[in-house]
């Protein structure tokens, strides 16, 4: 099934992934089009297996849902994703929720700086 080959790309790689760098990978072993790995991106998104991105440069990037939560530092030099799972939001969270009355089902952060390869060959 695509599905699986897609899921698999997914699962095997260390990386968030494009949906191009996702296609460019499974086209090379099946014949699927753009559009059925975006559909299927989707569709995997909407069973939670997958998290979708969306960062800074307007890309979504693709990856293995998981349980922990965590949150990006973007390198602005060479723009590679470094995954933290320091977070401190939940309090803040709380806290909104109790003056707005607004129910926080989540939350997207992204930190932007120059990471300590960079900063090295600067
Ligand atoms: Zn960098
Ligand atoms: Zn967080």
């Amino acid at each position: 099934m695509k599905k699986d080959f897609i899921f698999d790309v997914i699962k095997n790689s260390t990386n968030s992934l494009t949906a191009e760098e996702i296609y460019n990978d499974v086209s090379q072993n099946i014949d699927v089009n753009l559009s059925t790995v975006y559909r299927t991106l989707n569709n995997l998104v909407d069973k939670n297996l997958v998290t979708k991105v969306v960062r800074q440069d307007k890309i979504a990037y693709y990856e293995l849902a998981n349980d922990e939560h965590k949150h990006y530092l973007i390198c602005d030099k060479c723009n590679n994703a470094y995954p933290t799972d320091m977070c401190d939001l939940d309090k803040i969270a709380r806290k909104i929720k109790r003056e707005t009355g607004f129910s926080i089902t989540g939350h997207t952060l992204e930190f932007h700086g120059i990471c300590p390869e960079c900063r090295e060959n600067a």
